[in-house]
């Protein structure tokens, strides 16, 4: 491995620069491969092209090279626990992505099996160095290290969906309030409007380049997905309907956000956790908006706190908790406390499949299922009671936690993402929660019932929306 300084004076000087941004981590070092035609940016987390500084860092990298950039999309039929559902939005994002990249004079390739090898394409529109995204979950994490590995050019990510990149903490927290001095200290930096950048070089593909039509299904052929979870009209994906969402919210929504977050019944909160996964729209963006408008302060640190506070805080965790998304992730005095009450008598039990079918005793309980089953997408608050009426219901807590993974991920739009992992770490193991009272079945972990539930809320209202 090349050392720093080498690395460094072996960079123009203005690409020495950005490689230095906490936003970038130089995966592959060294100087780009040249003569190239272009820089690619290797899309895979952040779908939009506006406000995504992995984009950005592609395109000042051409600048200064003298080179066009053109984006890479790779539709592989295996991604992790993603199902027809997901690729459907996925899809809806990528119409979005290849209009945005014409307007913005960016190259956009999208690709499907079997022509879909990064490696080859690099070499294809011979490409001076690849610039990618980050994702801190497990299998896209070990993606870009084999990578690193394998390129023969320099390959380096950057971290487009956070506020404040993941570099500078290094580490993860265990209370929101143990995060927020250090997240707080760091906010006037990074809580900024981004420089425009607009490439100086258009790419022109080299002739009989192949390229996927987005007007064709792209899914087709891919025998072994799950196609029994069916697209969901209540979301449409991409960066369009990200923007319209925000401004629906901030018209409609931001201002009662403290009083009707925690409502299930209301359309209180911003519903933006489908895009913020699909990276349809990037966080700062969404924090920057909010921050512009005329509402009090208080009422806007409220949303900016789950919007960059929690969210990141949950993006650290999975970077920084190998077992982010099983049972072992478990707080030491949850856990103890959790198997000291392992053998407590439970008055209902069941199946994955009861649970799965919202087939139990309990009709709020049955509906929030519903909502995620039917509607892609389920409120806070009733995430928070349905995973801990997971950790009543099943055998164990770590079955518990295995279950609430995979119906979180089945069914959520916004699933498989480290929000997720945290929530449920949150709700059935007490990461980023303290102890609470012994309580039976729960011990010392925050627990939730449906009778407080519906002191605070309406919940027959919330039950009926979802039966009809
Ligand atoms: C058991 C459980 C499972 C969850 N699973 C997911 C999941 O799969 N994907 C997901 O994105 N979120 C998940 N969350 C967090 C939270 O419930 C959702 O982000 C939120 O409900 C999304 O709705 P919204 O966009 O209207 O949120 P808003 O209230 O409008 O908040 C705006 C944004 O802030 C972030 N945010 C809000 N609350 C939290 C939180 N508690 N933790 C981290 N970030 C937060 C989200 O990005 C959200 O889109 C889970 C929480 C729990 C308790």
């Amino acid at each position: 491995m090349m050392a720093e300084a080498d690395f460094k004076s072996n960079l123009p000087e203005s690409l020495a620069k950005l490689a230095a941004d906490p936003r970038v981590t130089v995966r592959r070092s060294g100087a780009p491969c040249l003569p190239a035609k272009c820089v690619v940016y290797w899309m895979q987390r952040a779908l939009r092209i506006v406000d995504n500084p992995a984009l950005d860092v592609a395109i000042e990298v051409g600048n200064s090279l003298g080179l066009p950039v053109v984006v890479f999309f790779s539709v592989i039929p295996n991604y992790p626990n993603a199902n027809l559902r997901h690729y459907h939005f996925l899809k809806q994002g990528l119409r979005d992505v290849a209009e945005d990249a014409a307007e913005r004079g960016v190259g956009f390739v999208v690709r499907r099996p079997p022509g879909n090898k990064l490696e080859a394409f690099l070499e294809e529109v011979e490409a001076a160095m690849v610039v990618g995204d980050e994702n801190p979950c497990r299998e896209p994490e070990r993606w870009r290290q084999v990578l690193s590995k394998r390129l023969k050019i320099p390959f380096w990510t950057v971290d487009a969906d956070v506020v404040v990149p993941s570099n500078i903490f290094n580490r993860s927290y265990v209370l929101l309030h143990h995060f927020r001095p250090h997240l707080n200290r760091e906010l006037p930096k990074y809580l900024v409007e981004p420089k425009k950048i607009n490439p100086l070089h258009r790419w022109t593909p080299p002739k009989g380049l192949p390229g996927f039509d987005l007007s064709e299904d792209i899914t087709a052929g891919f025998t072994k997905l799950d196609r029994s979870v069916q697209p969901v009209d209540t979301f449409t994906g991409g960066a369009r309907s990200a923007v319209r969402r925000l401004g629906e919210f901030l018209k409609s929504g931001l201002a009662g956000y403290d009083e009707k977050h925690n409502h299930p019944e209301t359309a209180g909160t911003s519903r933006l956790s489908p895009y913020l996964h699909f990276g349809n729209i990037s966080p700062l963006r969404i924090a920057l908006t909010v921050e512009a408008s005329p509402l009090s302060s208080e009422t806007k640190k409220k949303y900016l706190e789950q919007v960059i506070g929690w969210r990141e805080l949950s993006v650290l965790f999975v970077r920084h908790e190998p077992n982010y998304d099983n049972w072992e992730c478990a707080a030491p005095w949850a856990r103890k406390s959790l198997v000291e009450h392992t053998a407590d008598p439970r008055i209902h039990r069941y199946s994955f499949v009861q649970l799965e079918r919202a087939e139990t005793h309990d009709e709020l309980w049955n509906a929030a299922q519903c909502q995620m089953t039917t509607t892609g997408w389920m409120h806070n608050y009733m995430r928070m009671y349905w995973a801990k009426m997971i950790l009543c219901w099943a055998p164990d807590p770590a079955k518990a936690f295995e279950w609430a993974v995979i119906l979180n991920d089945r069914y959520q739009l916004d699933g498989r993402d480290p929000n997720g992992y945290a929530g449920i770490a949150w709700a059935i193991v007490g990461r980023h929660d303290r102890p609470w009272f012994n309580r039976p079945l729960f011990g010392l972990v925050r627990a939730m019932s449906g009778a407080s539930l519906a002191r605070k809320f309406d919940a027959a209202a919330y039950i009926r929306q979802q039966q009809s």
